[in-house]
């Protein structure tokens, strides 16, 4: 990483098919033109690649992305038990295993017992898919007290021993299975090779010390949530403050009061809100709390996985912002077309319609429980297509230049104006490996520098 505060000429820039030369002095893009560059200054050449203002991913999960990258994975290529296992048995480093990405349809339903079939001299936690739902192996139940926990998330069996499934308790139990500092480099580095400088973290902190450890941990610019309970005078400078993050239960669904309440506790905070919703009937207990509160500016529906025409009318009356994930269509679609509703699969993670209807739409990749590439995502929303090449939902595509625009508006107004390099403007940009009209009939192009606030944290040699 270099400092460029000297300044910086990045010349030969395709800009929207115009080739100008782009001056970077102190962070600020101060001058747009055609002129040869100061010979003092560092000079970028583009040979008419594209020039981006840097992406910035909607809501994602930097810790949990973190602690992914350094986990087993059990999902796309591990189709068998014998593969999980095995992988399970070869989980890097020493003391605690953690995994992530099973999924019953592989292995079958895991508990303590079934986890310690497979390993029981080290503690280990394996994540469900979803993201919801922990099994801890007997060591690992043993380590974090799990039978001490008087908690509805932690499921016990006829004899009130816990089975090692947890649900819900990620804020309880993420000091008693902390394995030490979070080393987050490799989430900023793997970003920076995306394109992407700025990310906004979905988490639902409580606590501000679990907030402290994404200050200064990756080159981006980071606006976080949290809880509307977390105590935001406390996040420390560097730090974007972001609407309240609300998670509306898949399983165990919040009644609209606990949802208004929620809401009112933001509100107090003049926060807006961001709420979880991945199914109809939380969607709708969504819109029935809103109702009742009403909306603000910032106010925004996360996911929306679930979205029939008369929900999005709502949705858009109220002024509401949807932040997408078209990527699950391509990573999970051959799962939600076997599995979802047939009456729901025609409004599965929608996106044309929501646009056509004039609703603001924002993406994202939900990493780790989506793939962290905003590049794959953008394709997905143009293709809309299963892994295993099925359409899903073939009228929600869009096309290629409104799906790269979900992640050029700003961090504080998802599907708002799309940001422009402009004179004056914070000098956050990403160069691509071609010109915009490439980058356009692909959405498959290589990330040759990306640059924030004037700084350097990518750069690939070409
Ligand atoms: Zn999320």
């Amino acid at each position: 990483m270099n400092r460029t505060s000297g300044g910086v000429n990045i010349v030969r820039a395709d800009l929207d098919g115009r080739i100008v030369c782009v001056r970077v002095v102190d962070g600020i893009v101060v001058s747009l033109d055609s002129s040869r560059p100061d010979r003092a200054d560092e000079v970028i050449d583009a040979r008419g690649a594209a020039l981006l203002p840097g992406l910035h991913d909607h809501h994602l999960h930097l810790a949990a992305l973190g602690a992914s990258l350094a986990s087993v994975d059990l999902g796309a290529s591990r189709r068998t038990p014998e593969e999980v296992s095995a992988a399970l048995r070869s989980g890097p480093g020493v003391g605690w295993v953690r995994a992530v990405g099973y999924h019953e349809s592989v292995v079958g339903p895991l508990d303590r017992y079934a986890l310690d079939a497979i390993v029981a001299d080290r503690p280990m936690r394996v994540q469900h898919r979803s993201g919801v739902e922990w099994v801890l192996n007997s060591r690992a139940v043993e380590m974090v007290q799990l039978d001490g926990i008087r908690h509805p998330g932690v499921e016990r069996d006829d004899h009130d021993r816990p089975t090692g499934r947890v649900r819900g308790l990620d804020t309880q139990l993420r000091s008693r299975w902390s394995e030490g500092s979070l080393d987050l480099a490799p989430v900023g580095a793997l970003l920076a090779g995306f394109g992407v400088t700025g990310v906004t973290d979905a988490t639902p902190y409580e606590s501000i010390d679990d907030v402290m450890v994404l200050a200064g941990a990756v080159p981006q610019r980071v606006m976080v949530m949290g809880a509307p309970p977390l105590d935001v005078s406390r996040v420390p400078q560097g730090l974007q403050v972001g609407p309240a993050k609300i998670v509306v239960g898949d399983h165990a669904l919040p009644t609209v009061d606990e949802l208004v309440a929620a809401m009112r506790v933001a509100r107090r905070k003049e926060r807006a809100v961001a709420v979880h919703c991945v199914t109809r009937v939380a969607l709708i207990l969504a819109l029935a709390a809103w109702d009742e509160v009403g909306s603000r500016e910032g106010d925004r529906i996360e996911h929306g996985a679930i979205i029939d025409a008369e929900l999005a009318a709502r949705v858009h009356e109220l002024g509401l912002v949807v932040v997408t994930q078209p990527n699950f269509v391509a990573e999970r679609g051959d799962r939600y077309l076997d599995e979802v509703d047939p009456a729901d699969l025609d409004h599965l993670y929608p996106c044309g319609s929501l646009l056509a209807a004039g609703t603001r739409v924002g993406g994202s990749t939900d990493a780790p429980f989506g793939r962290p590439d905003p590049w794959a995502t953008m394709r997905a929303a143009v293709a809309r297509v299963a892994p295993d090449g099925r359409p899903v939902g073939p009228h929600e595509r869009i096309g290629a230049r409104a799906a790269m625009d979900l992640f050029l508006s700003s961090p504080d107004s998802p599907g708002g104006p799309v940001r422009r390099i402009a004179i004056g403007e914070a000098a956050d940009l990403c160069m691509l490996d071609r010109p915009m009209a490439a980058v356009l009939g692909s959405l498959q192009p290589s990330v040759v520098m990306t640059m924030v606030g004037g700084r350097i944290v990518h750069r690939d040699p070409r």
